[in-house]
């Protein structure tokens, strides 16, 4: 747990959110800013800055990840309509958490990369 990170906060429920999925590992919950109609962020309970840096300390947290997106997905029927996951790395991509997560979209047809 970093103390200031918004995410361990929520991870901690400091700061609320609105879940919408957890395991032992892994929260999903939804962005407090919606970039489409379903938009969600899932993040490891552990803290680490950006997913570099995850898979050098401890790969298996990415794959606890895409278990839980996949796992997510599944079960809401996303895989037959259709998802995106992105992850922002460093200021050229606009990364503004410095807790690594997967944004996950869908829920309508999305425009491309750079909008
Ligand atoms: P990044 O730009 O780092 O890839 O994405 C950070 C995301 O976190 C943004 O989409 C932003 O809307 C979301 N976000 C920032 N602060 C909060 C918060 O306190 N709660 C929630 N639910 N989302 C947040
Ligand atoms: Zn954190």
């Amino acid at each position: 747990m970093a103390a200031d990170c918004i995410f361990c906060n929520i991870v901690a429920g400091k700061i609320p959110s609105q879940k919408i999925f957890e395991n032992d590992s892994v929260i999903g919950f939804k962005d407090l800013r919606p970039q489409a109609s379903l938009h969600h962020l899932f993040i490891h309970k552990k803290h680490s800055k950006d997913v570099a840096e995850l898979m050098k300390h401890d790969p298996s947290q990415v794959s606890d990840l895409f278990t839980a997106m996949t796992s997510y997905s599944e079960n809401e029927g996303l895989n037959v309509k259709g998802y995106r996951i992105v992850t922002n790395l460093g200021s050229l991509a606009g990364q503004t958490v410095f807790h690594t997560h997967f944004h996950l979209l869908s829920g309508e047809p999305l425009s491309g990369f750079g909008a």
